[in-house]
């Protein structure tokens, strides 16, 4: 059983069927060089996930070791590995869960090869959503591109059976000590550090990834008018574990439905999950999007270069302050709420003139739950280049959204401490106060905090003559 972004041991679609099939089950994870290598490289050596999979791979080997077996941990190039330890441990097979993301599928295919050349067979299993690939088509057998459409196809398509939980503790007794060295690793040795994790109470393993689960039941019903309210707990906070497999989407997905009847709150968060699988069917059928818009002709915007307003963009010195409070939640704890992705990368490419794909790169490398599939559908969606996505013509504006999601400006003054002394009206604008209530507040623009580094109404109308292009033709 090789694990990947599935790292809990219960319902555990590929373990499961490993279990039932085999009369001896081996384990194992690699720690891929040919990702790790790139975040070294990058200067990422306390990278955030690298420490969140390492504890969450400490708890699935000793609780697979409670159960007879233990985890395998190797680091190399992946698919070297596995099929060097398939032949090392004389495995029939090897079983896992896809993952759709380019580089896995080229990787797996090389992988199914490799051990079918020796004999060996490369089983694979869905586990990380609902629906896949071709599961949810149009009518007429097409992949949607529209998510509403895609959203009722997919609850119609819906019965207990996609939502059905693998047992494997039953099965356990496959599980088998391996004949080979076994132990992880430390961080050091793999080239990394520990992080903040602690600090930043980010519960890891999936037994973090049930505490947080249980502890959002109790808020899910608000969840529809807490949502988008970054200085309220209004979201799960689950993305990290969906991400790396430390809860099961299907346990999520029967929570809400069964509850989304009679809860706004469940049935608005059961959406959200189905965004997820909607981006994850985009990237399968249109594999293009990760360099490319995914309507062409957004690609043919001339964006600016601007490294300076680059870099006040990724540092939070724009001047306005929730863009700035959301760039510095980022940037110090590897999260940022969902409305704030929205204003961060409508405020980059809208009110920057700045690609998309420079804002998508930089929210790869800072987010702990970082996705390939939701990371490239919301920066297209913000840039309105992806599919259903923000007509380019609507341009958030950045004063407006604070006043609207952060009224009292708690979630600003969290992040950003010069505006503490700041009214709940002056807040969004600082820059409009006259210089003598600016000293008195202790928050002289240009000093203790910048200047608009655009004109938000003048940025507008920039951005409309920017995207003229995508029309004209
Ligand atoms: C520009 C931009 C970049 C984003 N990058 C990522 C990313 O790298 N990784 C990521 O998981 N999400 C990403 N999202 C989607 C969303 O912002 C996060 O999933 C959410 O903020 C995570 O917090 P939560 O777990 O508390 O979410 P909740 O509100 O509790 O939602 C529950 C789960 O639903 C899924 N989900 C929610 N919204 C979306 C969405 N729009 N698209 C796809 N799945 C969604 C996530 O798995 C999330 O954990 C991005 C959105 C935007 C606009």
């Amino acid at each position: 059983m090789w694990f990947r972004r599935d790292l809990r041991l219960d319902d555990n679609a590929a373990l499961h069927h490993a279990l039932k099939s085999a009369r001896r089950v081996y384990c194992a994870f690699v720690f891929d060089r040919a990702i790790l290598d790139e975040l070294l490289a990058a200067g990422l050596r306390h990278d955030r996930r690298v420490d969140f999979i390492h504890r969450s791979l400490r708890e699935l080997d000793a609780e697979l070791r409670a159960c007879g077996g233990a985890l395998i941990v190797r680091h190399g190039f992946a698919a070297d590995e596995i099929v060097r330890l398939a032949g090392e441990l004389r495995v029939d097979a090897v079983f896992t869960n896809h993952d759709y993301e380019p580089y896995a599928v080229e990787r797996d295919s090389a992988v199914a090869a490799r051990l079918a050349a020796v004999g060996r067979k490369l089983h694979t299993f869905k586990d990380q959503v609902i629906f896949e690939r071709d599961e949810v088509l149009t009518g007429a057998g097409r992949p949607f591109s529209v998510f509403t459409p895609y959203k009722n196809a997919w609850l119609k398509a819906l019965t207990p059976f996609y939502l059905r939980s693998y047992e494997v503790r039953r099965h356990v007794s496959a599980l088998a000590p391996p004949p080979v060295p076994a132990a992880l690793p430390m961080l050091e040795d793999i080239g990394f550090a520990p992080t903040d994790l602690d600090e930043l109470k980010v519960a890891t393993g999936a037994s973090g990834g049930r505490r947080l689960f249980e502890e959002f039941t109790s808020r899910i019903d608000r969840y529809a008018q807490a949502r988008d309210y970054p200085a309220v707990r209004g979201p799960s906070y689950l993305s990290v574990h969906l991400r790396f497999g430390t809860v099961s989407i299907r346990e999520l997905a029967r929570f809400a439905h069964e509850r989304a009847a009679t809860s706004p709150g469940a049935a608005t968060w059961l959406s959200e999950l189905i965004w997820r699988d909607f981006y994850q069917q985009i990237l399968h059928h249109h594999p293009q999007v990760v360099t490319r818009s995914f309507k062409p002709e957004y690609d043919r915007i001339q964006w600016d270069d601007a490294p300076e307003l680059f870099a006040a963009w990724c540092e939070g010195r724009t001047g306005y302050p929730l863009v700035d409070a959301a760039m510095a939640q980022i940037n110090r704890t590897g999260y940022m709420h969902n409305r704030l992705r929205m204003v961060t990368a409508s405020f980059l490419t809208k009110d920057l003139g700045i690609d998309w794909r420079r804002g998508e790169r930089y929210f790869a490398r800072r987010l702990i739950d970082y996705d390939l599939a939701a990371n490239n559908g919301g920066w297209q969606w913000a840039a309105s280049s992806g599919c259903d996505a923000q007509p380019y013509f609507r341009i958030f504006n950045p004063v407006a959204q604070s006043e609207k999601f952060d009224p009292e400006g708690k979630f600003i003054r969290r992040y950003l401490p010069q505006l503490a002394h700041l009214s709940a009206q002056e807040i969004h604008a600082p820059w409009l106060l006259p210089p003598l209530r600016q000293r008195e507040a202790g928050c002289v623009i240009g000093a203790d905090y910048p200047a608009p580094v655009v004109d938000h109404a003048q940025a507008r109308q920039r951005t409309l003559a920017r995207y003229a292009v995508v029309k004209s033709r």
